[in-house]
């Protein structure tokens, strides 16, 4: 399965590839490095809150998990930065990802 259908399902996978450990992201099928095949780790996975900032429809962070790996996920609750947090909810609604976090 691709990042993609995983996320869609809910789940939130690193890709990681085969060949030079390497993180790969934005997701791709094959590494940026050195065009090895990319496989999907799975996990509950915890990120940390980099910055944030609020909206009217509440808080929108900025969350680093290894590496370069950067999402913005929405947070009910007021978030802090250095927080460690997981990925509650996820998937793809209009074409981009969307990612809640606790
Ligand atoms: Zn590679």
């Amino acid at each position: 399965m691709s990042f993609e259908s995983e996320l869609s399902n809910g789940n939130f996978c690193i890709p990681k590839c085969t060949n030079c450990t390497k993180i790969v992201w934005p997701p791709s099928e094959f590494c940026d490095g050195c065009y090895g095949i990319v496989s999907l780790l799975k996990g509950n996975f915890e990120g940390e809150i980099i910055e944030f900032s609020q909206d009217s429809h509440g808080y929108f962070c900025m969350v680093e998990f290894v590496e370069k790996i950067r999402i913005m996920a929405r947070k009910k609750e007021q978030p802090q930065i250095g927080q460690i947090v997981k990925i509650s909810t996820c998937g793809i609604k209009d074409e981009s990802y969307f990612f809640e976090i606790i």
